[in-house]
């Protein structure tokens, strides 16, 4: 008789015999500026934690007074008996945040895009994707039934033809939808979203944005992209964002007008049928809302240090790809190169993972650093310092 599992191990070990199976490095205490990362003393330079958020004092305080007010767990799904006074509060102050009608909270990103964009396009219906998107917008797409089309990454020229394409479907699509990252995390670059605004509009559809890598970077204190163009909620309906990243928590979260929100609560799958936040989430993800309020420096270091690494990098004759944002691609060539000078940057103290193919291209293989509002004038010297050594000894610079 054949073994049923016997695919489980066959398939880990292809995946580890062609080195792409994942090494989990685990951190021994918070995600800082300087880790423990497998008992070593390291810079960080691969969190999403952009500005620090997830051990700034008020975030942490406002978790463990939620412990201490509201227990541990939240005992329900949203919709039954798990929403506390906590999530409306969040959903309140996100929208003001936000500048935009209503907000919702639901647990990640990912059931955020899985469960909403399903429901905004069905049968009968075309989702139009930039093709570099985020791995839970192509899974939200998969779980629609809509027809699915694909532009050229951030090429305006190219949505214009499909969407030219898709007015002269017969029968007529019911409802368009459009979608694209904000910003793009293995290359930092921004999507043209004023320009998806206008075409979309033009052509009668919605316009989605997942902001998960601009939020609390871009735009107006960290309000993310729609800011950062200046976009009414008219022109871009849906926007999409996570507390998992600069916000420094976890959760998902969209924002536009009420009419939105009632339809997402209703019809979102992850978020009916799938237990809400603890009590501490909720308050921290509150609470981060407030430091950025409040304490509008953060976004401000975070963006000082980026332009200071990325000028050091390129001027050093690193290449640094097409990035606009502080997620900072250092594009090195082939995977082992960059799998070398990772290795070779631990060494020195620098914790930056590499991205290899399947992930990118082959011949653009990169280790991928990330900014941080947190990290000292000191840390950021001591960074590049090491990408110059590393460079260097592994003759990627000469
Ligand atoms: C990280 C990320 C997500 C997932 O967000 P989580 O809240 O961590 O589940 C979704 N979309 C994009 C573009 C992301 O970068």
């Amino acid at each position: 008789m054949r073994d049923p599992t016997g695919f489980l191990r066959e398939e880990y070990e292809q995946l580890r015999t062609a080195d792409l199976d994942w090494k989990i490095r685990a951190l021994g205490g918070p995600s800082a500026p300087w880790s423990s990362i497998d008992g070593k003393r390291v810079l960080m330079l691969c969190s999403n934690n952009y500005l620090g958020l997830s051990n700034h004092p008020k975030v942490k305080a406002a978790a463990a007074a939620a412990v201490a007010s509201h227990g541990a767990g939240s005992g329900s799904v949203r919709p039954i008996a798990g929403t506390m006074d906590l999530h409306l509060e969040l959903e309140r102050r996100l929208a003001r945040f936000k500048d935009a009608e209503a907000s919702l909270v639901y647990q990640t990103g990912f059931a955020t895009n899985a469960g909403l964009i399903p429901q905004l396009a069905g049968e009968g219906d075309l989702i139009i994707s930039d093709e570099l998107n985020h791995g839970s917008i192509i899974d939200g797409v998969r779980l629609s039934k809509a027809e699915r089309g694909v532009f050229r990454h951030r090429d305006m020229a190219d949505l214009e033809v499909v969407l030219a394409k898709a007015e002269e479907h017969t029968p007529a699509y019911r409802r368009i939808l459009v979608i694209s990252d904000g910003v793009f995390s293995m290359d930092g670059d921004i999507a043209p979203l004023d320009q998806i605004a206008r075409l979309g509009a033009a052509h009668g559809a919605m316009v989605y944005v997942d902001d998960a890598h601009g939020e609390g970077v871009l735009g107006e204190g960290g309000r993310g992209i729609v800011s950062h163009f200046h976009l009414s909620r008219r022109e871009v309906q849906v926007e999409m964002g996570t507390f998992s990243k600069a916000f420094g928590v976890v959760g998902g979260h969209i924002s536009g007008s009420r009419d939105l929100v009632n339809f997402a609560y209703n019809r979102s799958r992850t978020w009916l049928l799938s237990g809400s936040h603890p009590p501490a989430v909720v308050a921290a993800c509150t609470a981060a809302i407030d430091v950025l309020e409040t304490e509008p420096e953060h976004v401000r270091r975070l963006w000082a240090h980026t332009k200071r690494f990325k000028g050091a990098l390129s001027s050093a004759g690193f290449d640094v790809g097409r990035s606009e944002t502080p997620i900072v691609p250092v594009i090195v060539g082939e995977s082992s190169r960059a799998k070398a000078l990772s290795e070779r940057l631990f060494e020195l103290g620098v914790f930056a993972l590499p991205i290899v193919y399947p992930m990118v291209a082959k011949e653009k293989a990169r280790i991928r650093t990330i900014l941080n509002a947190a990290l000292t004038d000191e840390d950021v010297g001591f960074a590049i310092a090491a990408f110059e050594k590393a460079g260097r000894e592994l003759q990627i610079l000469h």
